[in-house]
């Protein structure tokens, strides 16, 4: 991407920075979260520098739904179509959000509270 994208998820996908990949192809990428919260714990990014929801324009709706489909497909991957899973995007600073770089956490393996914290 661009020198603008200097989160560590664009040197991720630069490959300046490791990361376990458990998918990619060329509009997105999926690699294990470096401090689990369960245990599955993916997080599902585009390769195009969005920061959040609401940096997203229209011309992203198909980019977006990618990302769905790929939470989708990696947790299948990961064996959770049975007790399912979650999908977490944090958008802003103030609900917990740390790399601007927009992502969808995939989380599963444990049972989860309801109203999240
Ligand atoms: P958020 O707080 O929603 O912005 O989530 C950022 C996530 O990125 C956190 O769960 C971090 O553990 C994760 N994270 C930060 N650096 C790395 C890294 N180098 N590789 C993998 N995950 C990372």
């Amino acid at each position: 991407m661009t020198e603008e994208n200097d989160t560590i998820f664009g040197k991720i996908i630069r490959g300046e920075v490791p990361a376990n990949k458990v998918y990619e192809d060329d509009d997105v990428l999926a690699f294990e979260d470096i401090n689990a919260a369960a245990p599955t714990h993916i997080l599902v990014i585009p390769k195009k520098h969005i920061v959040n929801l609401f940096d997203a324009e229209e011309e992203d709706a198909e980019l977006l739904g990618k990302l769905m489909l790929t939470a989708k497909n990696v947790a299948i991957d990961q064996g959770l179509e049975e007790d399912g899973f979650r999908l977490v995007v944090n958008n802003g600073a103030g609900v917990g959000q740390s790399v601007f770089h927009i992502h969808v956490h995939v989380l599963g393996g444990r049972n989860f509270s309801w109203p999240p914290g």
